[in-house]
C-alpha cells in the first residue's frame, strides 16, 4: 500500500490567504509582500513585521478557520477510497497554544472524525516514513535522510524550485498516485 503524506498548511487550509484577508481587514492596506519574493516563511520576508504576523498565526481561531483550499477535500477523500494509505503531516507553529488543538479541529470539520486518527503532528517531518511527502515548502530539511519523495503543493510563492508538482485542481498532476 501506498503511503502518502500530505501537508496541512498551504496544501489543505489556505494559511497565505486567510493572512493576507486578515491584514487588509486590521490594517486597512494589503500585506506588503514584493514580487520577487525570497522566503517561504512570511515573517522571514517581512522580517519587520515579524510580530504582528506572529501575533495573527497565534490568535484563538486563526488556524481553526482557514478555509480549505480547492479541490483538496475531495482529493483526500478519493486518495483514500482508492487504497491509499493517506495521512495528514503538519507542523504545529512554537505558539502551539490554540494551533494543535485547532489544527485537529479543522481537519474534524472538513474531512470528518475518522481522519484524526490520521493526522501525525511533528515538527521534523524527515522522521515520518512514506513514500509521498505533498508539501508547500520548497526545501524540507531534518535530522535523518527521509524515505518519502518531496512533491511540491503549486503554489506562487514555489514557482521557482524545480521539483514535481502537485496542484488538486489540476487531476493530471496528481492521478498518477491511484495508479
Ligand atoms: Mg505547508
Amino acid at each position: 500500500m501506498k503511503l502518502i503524506l500530505i501537508d496541512q498548511d498551504g496544501v489543505l487550509a489556505d494559511f497565505e490567504q486567510s493572512v493576507k484577508s486578515i491584514w487588509q481587514n486590521r490594517y486597512g492596506v494589503p500585506l506588503p509582500l514584493s514580487k520577487d519574493r525570497k522566503h517561504f516563511y512570511l515573517h522571514q520576508e517581512l522580517p519587520h513585521h515579524a510580530e504582528s504576523l506572529n501575533n495573527i498565526y497565534a490568535e484563538p481561531g486563526f488556524f481553526e478557520n482557514l478555509p480549505p483550499i480547492s479541490g483538496a477535500i475531495n482529493a483526500l477523500h478519493e486518495l483514500l477510497d482508492a487504497g491509499l494509505d493517506v495521512r495528514i503531516c503538519t507542523a504545529p507553529i512554537n505558539a502551539y497554544r490554540h494551533c494543535v488543538s485547532e489544527k485537529f479541529a479543522w481537519v474534524e470539520r472538513h474531512l470528518g472524525h475518522e481522519w484524526i486518527k490520521r493526522i501525525i503532528l511533528i515538527k521534523d517531518k524527515t522522521w515520518v516514513r512514506g513514500d509521498i511527502l505533498i508539501d508547500d515548502k520548497s526545501h524540507i530539511t531534518g535530522s535523518v535522510q527521509p524515505t518519502w519523495v518531496h512533491y511540491l503543493y503549486d503554489q506562487p510563492y514555489n514557482r521557482t524550485i524545480d521539483k514535481p508538482r502537485i496542484s488538486w485542481t489540476n487531476r493530471a498532476s496528481w492521478d498518477f498516485l491511484l495508479a
